[in-house]
């Protein structure tokens, strides 16, 4: 996996930010905390093309959970 966004889950707020940016990797769990979805780790590959999104996305949650890796370098 060279391109992954990772999120630190037990610090998310379930504010909702990144589901509304982000449908296609973001959904709320039953628990109140956003997930990724069709993960079971907290991580989430993603395609080169998607990597700058996935940063917008990570820059706007206020808790600063999700990180987003390019080519195995941690850019957020
Ligand atoms: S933006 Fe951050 S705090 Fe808000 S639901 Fe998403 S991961 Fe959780």
């Amino acid at each position: 996996m060279e391109n992954y966004i990772l999120h630190e889950r037990e610090n998310c707020i379930g504010c909702g930010a990144c589901i509304s940016l982000d449908e296609d990797n973001w959904e709320m769990g039953d628990d109140g905390k956003s997930k990724l979805k069709g993960s079971k780790d907290d991580k989430k590959e993603i395609t080169i093309d998607e990597v700058e999104n996935c940063k917008e996305t990570a820059e706007a949650c206020p808790v600063n959970v999700i990180h987003v890796y390019k080519e195995n370098k941690k850019i957020i």
